[in-house]
């Protein structure tokens, strides 16, 4: 069996025109890791894909698998499978005929081929499934028999472009965690495109978030939620509430409204600073308090989602257990955060 691989992309450039959909892009991804590629629509993660997989040719820059250079390489050279979200199954051949497909393409002994088709559609749990059309299954089960089509011939690294992207939300879960599971028992390397910030954070080795066709961050999934390196990837990743300030002491904030803030963080005064507060890491108390008036407040099963308006202009989101009577609009409530519960950046 053919060993996963890793796969190094250096200063990948790619312009259309006046857009630049890849602005010098470098990543890693080891051998047998699942990085997941986050990023707003247009920020550049299909064509960073396309690149990787041959069909795009960057204007810069080199990919490599195992440390040999492949950019010029065609894609049906480059042994690596892929999935995307418009499933691309040959509609007119039979799922087993589907999976076959690249072992035939491959030249792939009979029997051989037979023998891997059914270990394929038995790991996507499809087997039984082998006679049926692609219009005789399920959205989810299309997407199964793509997946088993692209890891029958032991590829040296698995593409996912938004493969879910269609599928209703419980069984797009559902996909997550059979990918997951598939991905580690193969021990495959793997990069997964969504613009989805939950499944990012439920499918991921690494995270690499991605805007206007560069890499903003990559990093673990609690290292990006926890540890933004900007405003951007704290925006985008979860919820948030951020301001902007100066250092005005050790261990302080002034942010620009005038308030300050008791934090940890070794940034030297004057430096200006970004801050987060996540909504949910406010409590009754803390070093650091607000009292505001409820603006906007929402039920949400186990939590409150309140928006409060505080003393400077300031607006906070606020995430509290959902115990007790939601606090109404218009209701004076006091919320305070710990130091080491802000993030400084
Ligand atoms: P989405 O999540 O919407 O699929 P994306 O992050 O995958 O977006 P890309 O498809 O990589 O983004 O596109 C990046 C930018 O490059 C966009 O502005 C897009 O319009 C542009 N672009 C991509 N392919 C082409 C092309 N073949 N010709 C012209 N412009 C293109």
């Amino acid at each position: 069996m053919q060993e996963s691989a890793e796969l190094r992309i250096e200063g990948a450039a790619k312009r259309f025109g006046e857009v630049a959909a890849l602005d010098g892009v470098s990543l890693q991804v080891a051998r047998g890791e699942l990085l997941t590629i986050l990023g707003p629509s247009g920020s550049g993660k299909t064509t960073l894909l396309k690149v990787v997989a041959g069909f795009e040719k960057p204007d810069a820059g080199w990919v490599k698998i195992d440390g040999v250079e492949i950019t010029a390489l065609p894609p049906a050279r480059r042994d690596i499978g892929m999935v995307f979200q418009n499933y691309a199954l040959f509609p007119h051949l039979t799922v087993e005929r589907n999976v076959a497909f690249p072992l035939e393409m491959r030249n792939v002994a009979k029997p051989e081929i037979v023998r891997r088709v059914a270990e394929a559609l038995a790991l996507v749990e499809l087997a039984g499934y082998e006679q049926r059309l692609p219009r005789q299954l399920s959205g989810g089960q299309q997407q199964r028999v793509a997946l088993a089509r692209a890891i029958v011939f032991n590829p040296r690294l698995l593409l996912l472009d938004e493969p879910f992207g269609a599928l209703d939300r419980k069984l797009r879960e559902t996909m997550q965690l059979e990918v997951r599971r598939l991905q580690r028992r193969l021990g495959l390397t793997t990069i997964f495109i969504t613009h989805d910030q939950e499944e990012a954070l439920v499918l991921s080795d690494r995270v690499a978030v991605m805007n206007k066709g560069t890499i903003q961050q990559i990093a673990t999934t609690t290292e990006i939620y926890e540890r933004p390196a900007n405003d951007f990837v704290a925006d985008f990743v979860g919820e948030s509430n951020i301001f902007h300030g100066t250092m005005s002491a050790p261990g302080e904030v002034t942010l620009e409204g005038g308030r300050t803030l008791k934090v940890r963080s070794d940034k030297s005064a004057g430096a200006k600073v970004g801050v987060l507060m996540r909504p949910e890491r406010f409590d009754t108390g803390g070093a650091n308090l607000f009292t505001g008036d409820v603006i906007e407040s929402v039920y949400l099963g186990t939590s409150f989602k309140l928006r409060l308006a505080c003393a400077g202009g300031l607006e906070l989101l606020v995430r509290q257990p959902a115990r007790g009577p939601l606090p109404a609009t218009g209701a004076r409530i006091e919320v305070g955060i710990d130091p080491k519960a802000i993030h400084v950046f």
